[in-house]
């Protein structure tokens, strides 16, 4: 088994391949982060005239977003997707 990194619900996690097959093993601690994380809430504050929602940390980590970064929003019916330009 190697290390390696994968796609779980959108983001990046840690799992191991394996050399012979490629069957690709979550990393167990990491898949658990990720749901944990995805399933936390954040409530829409109201800032002057406009409404914020904070990105925590974990999340960001795991969006690999840092300060500074440009992000922009694409909206459906029942989403919002903050995408990195
Ligand atoms: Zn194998």
């Amino acid at each position: 088994m190697m290390e390696t990194e994968m796609e779980l619900e959108g983001l990046t996690v840690k799992g191991f391949k394996c050399e012979k097959c490629g069957e690709e093993l979550f990393n167990p601690w990491e898949a658990e982060r990720v749901r944990k994380v995805l399933n936390e809430q954040v409530k829409a504050r109201k800032v002057a005239h406009s409404l914020v929602v904070t990105l925590p940390q974990p999340i960001a980590k795991l969006a690999k977003i840092k300060e500074g970064d440009k992000l922009k929003w694409l909206v459906s019916k029942h989403d919002l997707i903050l995408s990195k330009t």
